[in-house]
């Protein structure tokens, strides 16, 4: 599932009452595990939605900021930079591992919401790394086919001792 390419969430359903629970569910899960952001082939769900945001989150104490929760059916990114952003990226559905990624640092995102609003936003650095993660869930692409460097990914628990050592 992970790895199949999703479908568009055609214009009619994309206010209906199957894309509200979805949605719900996608919400729920992402809380329940700590996530930043969830796709929904990640819940065994083939279509093109996304949830993104955080208030407090445990797994990753290094982003400071929040992130404003979003609905994204159809998300499409057009990329603003060619400059790169580096960040150590986790998945839900890589359970306990981080990679290190670098992912271009500005884009723009078009997306409708679940009231069947679009929206444009430009995005930079953090927020681009998540968009960009989450986007490609719904091409069948992980943040493990993306690392700068196949030695740049492991287990957290051997990432961070290794950054314990003097
Ligand atoms: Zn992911």
């Amino acid at each position: 599932m992970l790895r199949k390419r999703s479908e568009p969430v055609p214009e009619t359903e994309i206010s209906s009452k199957e894309i509200k629970r979805l949605v719900r569910d996608m919400y729920d899960t992402m809380k329940d595990a700590g996530g930043i952001g969830l796709a929904a082939p990640q819940i065994g769900v083939c279509k093109r939605v996304v949830v993104v945001g955080f208030e407090e989150n445990e797994r990753y104490p290094e982003i400071e900021e929040k992130i404003e929760f979003h609905t994204l059916i159809n998300p499409e990114i057009e990329y603003l930079d060619t400059k790169v952003y580096g960040f150590w990226e986790g998945c839900l559905s890589v359970p306990n591992m981080r990679g290190y990624v670098e992912r271009p640092r500005k884009i723009k995102l078009r997306w409708n919401d679940e009231n069947g609003d679009f929206h444009e936003k430009i995005l930079e650095e953090m927020e681009a790394v998540v968009y960009q993660h989450e986007c490609d869930h719904l091409d069948g692409v992980l943040y493990i086919d993306c690392l700068k460097s196949p030695l740049l990914f492991g287990f957290c628990d051997e990432l961070e001792k290794i950054q314990e050592s003097p």
